[in-house]
């Protein structure tokens, strides 16, 4: 099978973090800016960030039109954190006028962790991903409110609150793999583009 060409949106966000993740896991991986470099790619990662900044930029930049037909039809994506309240169909506590790519049906609370603890570790059982508990890092992260019929929740937290979603060809988690060296998550992503392409 030829390596995977995959891009991470690189408008603003850790983008290093995911670019070096998915080269550690032999993809190809192209920073996407322009539309021209995002129509060369079989599959999106959307990083953390500030998803407000996200959403301005996209369309500033004309990359919202093509991500939203990509996501029709059904293009693998991997949105973490930012890039998860970018992937959500609906979200509560937005900027005024702030809108998402969509695509999973579940609505995301941003910012939903209180000040003291909006940072934060936790070990978190993922049984799509295997026996191995997730380290992950929650940095200002959003939880999943409502998980709709087309979505499937992944995790949460021992609370209950959901923090990773699954629909189709689309991944959305809340908190920072790239940032714990979690692999699995880019693997199941990489073996999703895999899938379509090879
Ligand atoms: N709070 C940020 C937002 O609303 C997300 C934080 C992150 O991506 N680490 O986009």
């Amino acid at each position: 099978m030829s390596r995977s060409r995959v891009g991470v949106l690189a408008l603003q966000g850790d983008v290093r973090e995911h670019v070096a993740l998915l080269q550690r896991l032999d993809a190809e991986v192209v920073p996407v800016r322009r539309p021209e470099q995002f129509a060369a790619v079989d599959g999106l990662v959307i990083p953390g960030g500030e998803s407000s900044v996200i959403d301005k930029l996209s369309r500033i930049f004309g990359l919202r039109a093509p991500i939203r037909d990509a996501i029709a039809e059904g293009m693998p994506m991997l949105g973490t954190c930012a890039g998860l309240i970018m992937l959500a169909d609906t979200i509560t506590d937005a900027i005024d006028g702030q809108q998402t790519f969509g695509g999973i049906d579940v609505v995301v609370r941003r910012n939903a962790f209180g000040r003291q603890v909006e940072s934060f570790e936790a070990s978190l059982d993922v049984p799509a991903l295997g026996a191995e508990p997730v380290r992950a890092t929650f940095i200002r992260g959003p939880v999943v409110e409502t998980v709709g019929p087309d979505a499937t929740a992944l995790a949460a937290l021992d609370d209950g609150r959901v923090v990773a979603v699954e629909q189709g060809n689309l991944l959305g988690i809340s908190f920072h793999p790239e940032i714990s060296g979690e692999t699995r998550f880019h693997q199941r992503f990489l073996d999703r583009v895999g899938g379509r392409s090879g």
